[in-house]
């Protein structure tokens, strides 16, 4: 069930978003955008014309942009002047953040860990602005709840080079998913230890990741999937119902029941359930947002053994499979802008803490047959 506000509200909020995620995929980019050449959304032709695609050097000129031209106090920070003990990446490029807002309760929103996995990048710059220089009441009551930690370009590495990992600079040039790294023990590349050691200083109350996958149809019906949502311990499975009571087993579903509800109103977003292999549950722990759900400690950093809540969104497509239409960035800003805005709307008002979690159940999926977990499959007989 939706808590629904004031249908003239309602209707004003909705308008005001859309119109934010217009401004959105506006966002300059040093490179240019070249001319759209495939309305179709994700390209299946796979011309993908990465001159589009932010760089390191975008990233921090926009962000300079956005500290110097907003009204709300964005600060932009490295990780480095922080403080944490390991501060830039393997490759020695500085690891950027960006705070705003004065709420008590913090909230972490990341993209771009898969360096060929673009939009994360722009969709958490639009937001940033957003939230730097809209006067408007919902934007207002953002800022009053929560202060937020935006990290736009979680690997600069990787985004770099256009690949999916980060390369280690010890010798072995061992290429490392950043999304498998956190965990006891682990920590292998440096912008793991130093964002988990950011994150023990932080403590969310809960957290994003935007991610792409690659050309998807919607079981059952064929049609195109273009955002895909994703939480990376199975609900329900053989490790979320055990976390905090359960807790997060139902906020993490309530979440995306709220994203699909109210992104389904703006139209060419056609949401599924985030699964692997066509029919397995994601159920990984050394992913990120799994980790923080875990709430581990490591070197001490952790004593009060914090966790929180967090969900990822996929766009489809990507820049290695060739997926990636020109089209599809403006579609793929605009459908992350929305739902990342739906959701901390629903989160500030407490709309997301009343859907009915149950209600997962009819995001579509493909019958579940089993869990993918960091060391193979378990199936559900
Ligand atoms: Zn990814």
């Amino acid at each position: 069930m939706t808590t629904e506000l004031t249908t003239p509200n309602r209707r004003r909020r909705a308008g005001a978003i859309a119109a934010a995620a217009a401004l959105a995929v506006a966002l300059p980019l040093s490179a240019g955008t070249p001319a759209l050449a495939d309305p179709n959304f994700p390209s299946p032709e796979g011309n993908t014309n990465i001159a589009s695609i932010a760089t390191y050097a975008d990233l921090i000129a926009e962000l300079d942009r956005i500290e110097r031209t907003s009204r709300f106090g964005v600060e932009v920070t490295t990780l480095a002047e922080v403080g944490t003990e390991v501060a830039t990446s393997e490759q020695g490029r500085d690891l950027y953040v960006a705070t705003v807002g004065e709420g008590p309760e913090a909230v972490w929103l990341q993209g771009r860990i898969h360096g060929n996995e673009p939009y994360g990048t722009e969709s958490l710059l639009a937001v940033l602005k957003e939230l730097g220089t809209n006067g408007s009441p919902d934007w207002e009551l953002l800022r009053e709840t929560y202060t937020f930690h935006v990290i736009p370009m979680y690997n600069p590495d990787g985004s770099e080079l256009n690949i999916r990992h980060t390369v280690l600079q010890d010798g072995s040039e061992q290429r490392i998913d950043l999304n498998r790294d956190w965990g006891e023990g682990k920590f292998v590349a440096a912008e793991s230890e130093a964002f988990y050691e950011y994150w023990t200083m932080v403590d969310p109350a809960f957290a994003v990741d935007i991610h792409h996958q690659g050309l998807k149809t919607e079981y059952g019906t064929g049609d195109d999937v273009t955002l895909s949502l994703g939480i990376s311990l199975a609900p329900g499975g053989p490790t979320l119902p055990g976390i905090e009571g359960g807790a997060y087993d139902v906020l993490t579903r309530q979440m995306h029941v709220h994203v699909y509800d109210e992104l389904a109103k703006y139209g060419n977003i056609n949401m599924d359930r985030y699964q692997v292999g066509g029919s397995l549950e994601i159920d990984i722990k050394g992913g990120v947002v799994s980790a923080m759900m875990l709430g581990f400690d490591y070197k001490g950093l952790n004593p009060e053994g914090h966790s929180n809540p967090a969900i990822f969104f996929e766009t489809s497509g990507n820049t290695s499979d060739g997926s990636l239409g020109q089209k599809a960035r403006g579609k793929s800003i605009r459908q992350n802008v929305l739902a990342l805005q739906e959701l901390l709307l629903g989160m500030a008002t407490g709309e997301v803490q009343q859907e009915d979690p149950a209600r997962w159940e009819e995001i579509p999926h493909a019958p579940v047959t089993g869990y993918q977990t960091d060391t193979g499959v378990i199936p559900i007989p």
